[in-house]
């Protein structure tokens, strides 16, 4: 059987050394040069996949949040309008310092770091006031 004689070389060479990959399977793609998957089956695995992990990253994140506030609550006692710990009290518990959801800097400059409605204010040291959001 005869495979189709290459009549311009160059074409040749340029389609060989830079063969594009699937980006699903890693499989050189024939066909259009704008092709990025072999076929339907490689482009909806590779987009399910992405959106997946997308949908995992959210729902970690949330989950993340979620579970900070809780540990905030938790140091309450109810009518506190405050309360100090610390960084290793909160750590302990599992807070994850990096998981905010807004910040919010006062007159004199100090930054609170909120998780939903509660929220917390580095202090000296290794010591932290909690607060609670006053309802608007
Ligand atoms: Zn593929």
């Amino acid at each position: 059987m005869y495979l189709s004689k290459c009549k311009p070389i160059l074409h040749c060479m340029t389609t060989e050394t830079k063969p594009k990959l699937c980006l699903n399977c890693d499989k050189p793609v024939k066909g259009r040069t704008d092709k990025k998957f072999c076929d339907d089956y490689c482009r909806n695995n590779y987009n399910n996949q992405l959106k997946s992990n997308t949908i995992n990253l959210v729902r970690n994140i949330n989950n993340a949040l979620g579970k900070n506030r809780r540990i905030l609550e938790d140091m309450f006692n109810p009518g506190d309008e405050t309360v100090k710990t610390t960084k290793s009290k909160l750590l302990q518990k599992g807070f994850q310092f990096k998981y905010i959801t807004q910040t919010f800097t006062n007159k004199k400059g100090s930054t609170y770091f909120y998780c939903y409605d509660f929220g917390y204010l580095p202090l000296e040291g290794d010591w932290y006031l909690l607060v609670k959001q006053k309802e608007e």
